[in-house]
């Protein structure tokens, strides 16, 4: 059997670190990798696979930097170039980047099998280029591997009974990479007091949006007067404050590896940020989180107190953080996101289907 992974952005090299290894136990199926160079300087990119031990890309399209339609044309391609002439039994896709829809187009059109990984998240907001891309890759998808159980109604509400289509709850990919690398974690060279606040900032609606953005960052500098605010910059967000000047009083360094981020979420008193990814990864750590951001899609953490939503107000963000002792749940002890065994269901699951 044949599978042929689309992968082009951060979080998804993160996510195939634990799938890949999870198909390279079975000698019996093939993967094939296309990177699509959404993201490719070395710490976006090229660290994660040698890091995480995901085998070397057999394509690499070198189709970054660009506007959404030049991009995600440009993708679909050179994608079905590939497909073409690889006639995989799959295609897989990771998430909500123009990578993932670039290549469940091609899919859908050369009726080439889809299965989605993260399907099922909704932020019920439709300025999100994210949810855009997620809701029509859901739409044209075979196998829909679900995270949550959110995400399973999500579908349900949508109609997806009645679409021919599977839907399976796998749990989430990113658990098994957490439990699995945890062993591995790297203390990064910066300089690292014994408190501190792990940030990340780099969504569109924050980096784009140059007040949010503003507001963010002097937040940031008020509550470092008090602990260490370490962030590992976005490119994106890294060139939106230089241009605009924005003074920045806090620990800014270089994007990490996932190794030493693993280290510096493991070793944090709390996160503060925009990544859907990093909300989860506070939460595997048992680390407490604010989200700057006003709705999410991991909404089972904020029910259950793990995870805060604030926005990008600095005000907001300043009380939200004076408050932190009595807002959070502090008993992590619960199994929200599968327990560590995704990848395995999702590879047996492909398995079990290639005939469907
Ligand atoms: N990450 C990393 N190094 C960094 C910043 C983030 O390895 O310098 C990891 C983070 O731990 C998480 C993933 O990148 O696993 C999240 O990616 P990102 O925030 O870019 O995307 P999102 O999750 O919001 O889609």
């Amino acid at each position: 059997m044949k599978i042929l992974t689309i992968l082009g952005a951060r979080p998804q090299f993160i996510k195939a670190g634990s799938v890949s290894r999870e198909i390279s136990k079975h000698p019996e199926i093939q993967e094939v990798i296309v990177h699509t160079g959404q993201h490719y300087d070395t710490n976006m990119s090229d660290i994660f696979f040698e890091e995480m031990k995901i085998p070397k890309p057999d394509y690499f399209l070198g189709i970054g930097g660009k506007n959404h339609g030049a991009m995600t044309g440009q993708m679909i391609e050179k994608i079905e170039e590939v497909v073409l002439k690889e006639q995989p039994d799959w295609v897989m896709v990771y998430g909500d980047t123009n990578s993932t829809l670039a290549g469940a187009i091609v899919a859908s059109k050369l009726h080439v099998k889809l299965a989605h990984i993260e399907a099922g998240l909704r932020s019920f907001n439709m300025q999100m280029p994210e949810e855009v891309n997620r809701i029509l890759t859901d739409r044209v998808s075979n196998i829909l591997f679900c995270p949550t159980d959110t995400a399973m109604r999500n579908l349900k509400d949508e109609g997806y009974e009645n679409i021919d289509c599977k839907v399976i709850k796998s749990g989430d990919v990113m658990q098994d990479g957490a439990i699995f690398y945890k062993g591995l974690a790297v203390k990064p060279t910066c300089k690292i007091e014994s408190n501190y606040i792990l940030s990340t900032i780099h969504r569109a609606e924050n980096t784009d949006d140059i007040n949010r953005l503003r507001s963010i960052i002097e937040a940031f500098n008020e509550i470092n007067k008090e602990i260490q605010v370490i962030l590992p910059v976005h490119p994106r967000t890294k060139n939106i404050i230089e241009k605009n000047s924005i003074k920045v009083d806090f620990s800014i360094i270089d994007p990490v590896g996932y190794l030493e981020m693993i280290w510096l979420i493991d070793n944090c008193d709390l996160v503060m940020t925009d990544s859907g990814g990093l909300q989860k990864e506070a939460f595997f750590f048992s680390k407490p989180c604010i989200t700057l951001r006003d709705e999410t899609e991991w909404v089972e953490l904020i029910k259950n107190k793990f995870n805060v939503l604030v926005g990008a107000d600095k005000i907001k963000i300043t009380d939200i953080y004076n408050q932190r002792e009595k807002l959070f749940e502090k008993d992590y002890d619960m199994d929200l996101y599968g327990g560590g065994n995704a990848s395995n269901k999702i590879v047996k699951e492909l398995y079990n289907c290639q005939y469907l």
